[in-house]
């Protein structure tokens, strides 16, 4: 028995150890799929549809649950009237005899008589006519299901050995094409493999921390014999995500120190005049942040700063400060966008500010190629890094909604001109996650909007009430006010999109919102049309704007004041508030009016985002909530952010562990871990390249 190999803390070693193996081999977790006894082609490309390609990918393949444990029952037993309708039990026993037929529709029923000696039970699996052949007279099964009038309806089985029944047997996210049995076949059939996985944490770090071995931990995770078992299983490899993921951003860190910008003088005269220029006092949380970027701008080394704000909290303010800072210093400021609109929006808000200053602004996107080089604050998309845009002498380059972002514009920005970079997000994300993903960034934080803001009141309606919501739509137009209309989600190509939307803005035009002045805004629509559009609705010449998400970021209309979202149901919470931003950007009291289909047809998670925009207007609370929604797994942004994906470790509830990687990341000796963080980097690049 392996005792020697087993761990310092609360796993106690396996019963049963996976047969001994050379220990240690890359290689064979490195292996294909197909390389594993009884993977073809058609599976292995089944499985690549669930990122499941290697060998080690199949060991890292996390359990969604596990089944709750059984017990053994004698089949006698349950034949006495009163189990019909008990929870899952198991029998065991031999098979008599096996027979397949069709039920209704496409239905095919194979029933095979179990004996266990006490009795006989009739077993049935649906859509299974393969196992007919698995099931001989005189083979072994171990079943779990639930006996029923007709019998035994059978939910997992083992043939002749096999641990599918096992109390807390692995459930694995499976797929249509892979079935959660056949993931777990497969996972038992490379689990000696787990002894292959070098395990790269310093043994005092294990026994501090109380963390299991690697091996002990992946064994755990897959085949636990308690619910505890399989959470210290998962606290381990959650850990080395985490501390992975730390090391890595701290090498990034590293070697940004490395880099060299310019250090800007203090602020002037141009400031001074930008300060005078705005209509409103800055906010003590819009001062703090330029304080923040005033000291960074004064070092030599090149900013590296994250500007996190809810919509409409004031960060553009912000941007625009950083931006005239390096236009004061005699230099360019650069803005970039992740869409076209984006861009065009910004450009339509700044450009006339910094026309009031006596400051040249050009707009750079990809349909607009030749803008003066030489203006001093060039607005864009991202077409700017990657076409190689030529700056005359770039400072400060503010890059907004910076997660849509991938690593390597990113990393271009810093690296080829070590300019000074703000980046923005008005994805409110949760200070754990912050840390998390952006932990190489500092981060600057606008916590509350404006004073003289007041929250958008919200309304959940059913598509019955639906005219209700129009009639008072029409009566904040009659007031002057202007209002948007946000078409159904349809996840189609944009022609489909655009042509949709068009409808509705026609039907509307006709009916309720008849002799009014309707838009339609859609990412079909060509640049310029864009921006004669958006021209046209902040002039009020328009009143309202019928939209697909493209407006879902950065369009800034104080005067709308009603926002209609038609089947609210389909969109993401952080989609909705995102929306719901665009409007209660002035000092009005605004509305936003969510219409979806009935209570009782929604699912729950749709009926749970809804009812989380009615009861809140904070983006941090909703995005926490949002995540308790999601079940944790794929976080806001995160992927996009380029740099996890974090299988293991859980933002909300990892706190704990979160903080014992990062003083872990800053203790250990450098080279901890490589494998892994070139492993995360190499991915993050692939993400980047998407
Ligand atoms: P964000 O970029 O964070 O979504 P913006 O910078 O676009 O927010 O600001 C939203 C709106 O609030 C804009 O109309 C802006 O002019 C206004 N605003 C910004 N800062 C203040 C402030 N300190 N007081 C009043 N209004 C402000
Ligand atoms: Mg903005």
């Amino acid at each position: 028995m392996s005792r020697v190999l087993t761990g310092f803390a609360a796993v106690d070693p396996p019963e049963r150890w996976p047969p001994a193996r050379t220990r240690f081999r890359r290689e064979r977790l490195e292996a294909p799929v197909d390389s594993i006894p009884g993977v073809g082609p058609t599976l292995k490309k089944r499985l690549a549809k669930l990122g499941l390609e290697r060998v080690g990918d199949l060991l890292l393949h996390r359990p969604r649950r596990y089944e709750e444990p059984a017990p053994l029952r004698r089949i006698s037993e349950l034949s006495v009237l009163g189990w019909e309708g008990e929870e899952e039990v198991l029998i065991e026993g031999e098979v008599l005899q096996a027979s397949l037929r069709r039920g209704r529709g496409r239905l095919q029923i194979l029933t095979a008589q179990v004996s266990d000696g006490s009795g006989q039970i009739s077993a049935t699996w649906f859509n299974q006519p393969w196992l007919q052949e698995k099931l001989r007279p005189g083979t072994h099964v171990r079943l779990r299901g639930a006996p029923n009038r007709y019998g035994f309806a059978v939910r997992s089985y083992d043939l002749n050995g096999g641990s599918a029944t096992s109390d807390f047997a692995p459930v694995y996210p499976a797929s249509e094409e892979v079935s959660a049995a056949k993931l777990r076949e497969l996972v038992s059939a490379v689990l000696p493999h787990a002894r292959d996985y070098p395990d790269p944490l310093p043994a005092s770090e294990k026994a501090q921390r109380r963390l299991p071995l690697k091996a002990d931990a992946l064994v755990a995770l897959h085949q636990p014999r308690s619910l505890e078992e399989a959470e210290e299983g998962r606290r381990r490899l959650a850990f080395d995500e985490l501390l992975t993921l730390q090391l890595a951003l701290a090498r990034r860190a590293a070697e940004r120190e490395r880099a060299v910008a310019v250090a800007l003088p203090g602020a002037g005269e141009l400031i001074e005049r930008y300060r005078k220029a705005l209509p409103f006092e800055l906010t003590e949380h819009q001062e703090s942040a330029i304080g923040e970027l005033d000291a960074d701008l004064a070092r030599t080394t090149p900013m590296q700063r994250l500007l996190q704000g809810d919509v409409g909290s004031g960060k553009t303010v912000v941007a625009l400060y950083a931006l005239l800072r390096a236009v004061e210093a005699g230099r360019q400021g650069a803005l970039m966008a992740p869409t076209e609109t984006l861009a065009e929006q910004h450009f339509l808000t700044v450009e006339p500010i910094c026309a009031e200053l006596g400051v040249s602004c050009a707009l750079f996107t990809g349909s607009i190629r030749s803008p003066d080089a030489d203006a001093d604050v060039v607005i864009g998309t991202h077409a700017l890094i990657q076409e190689g845009f030529t700056f005359r002498d770039l400072a400060v380059a503010v890059v907004d909604e910076q997660h849509r972002f991938g690593v390597e514009q990113r990393s271009a920005l810093a690296e080829g001109r070590s300019p000074h970079v703000l980046h923005m997000t008005a994805t409110p994300i949760p200070r754990t996650l912050a840390l998390t993903v952006y932990g190489d960034l500092s981060v600057s934080e606008i916590a509350k909007p404006p004073a003289s803001r007041k929250p958008v009141v919200t309304a959940w309606v059913t598509e019955e009430r639906s005219s209700d919501a129009y009639t008072r739509l029409r009566a904040h137009l009659a007031e002057g006010r202007q209002a948007y209309v946000v078409c159904p989600l349809i996840e189609e190509s944009s022609t489909t999109v655009a042509r949709a939307a068009e409808q509705e803005a026609e039907r509307l035009r006709a009916g309720e919102l008849k002799g009014f002045a309707v838009g339609c805004m859609h990412g079909r629509l060509k640049p310029p049309d864009r921006r004669k559009l958006m021209a046209r609705f902040k002039s009020r010449e328009l009143d309202v704007l019928v939209a697909t998400t493209v407006i879902e970021v950065g369009v800034d209309v104080p005067n709308a004041t009603i926002m209609i979202v038609q089947e609210a149901d389909r969109f993401g919470l952080a989609q909705l508030h995102q929306l719901r931003g665009r409007v209660g950007r002035g000092g009005e009291q605004s509305y936003c009016l969510l219409i979806s289909r009935s209570k009782d047809e929604l699912t729950d998670s749709a009926r749970e985002r809804l009812e989380a925009m009615v009861a809140s207007t904070d983006g941090f609370e909703l995005a926490e909530r949002d995540l308790e929604i999601r079940g944790g797994g794929q976080l806001l942004g995160v992927r996009q952010a380029g740099l996890s994906d974090l299988r293991f470790a859980r933002i909300t509830k990892d706190r704990e562990l979160l903080e014992a990687a990062r003083e872990a990341a800053r203790s250990l000796p450098f080279g901890t871990m490589a494998p892994e963080i070139e492993a995360l980097l190499g991915g993050a690049e692939r993400l980047g390249e998407s």
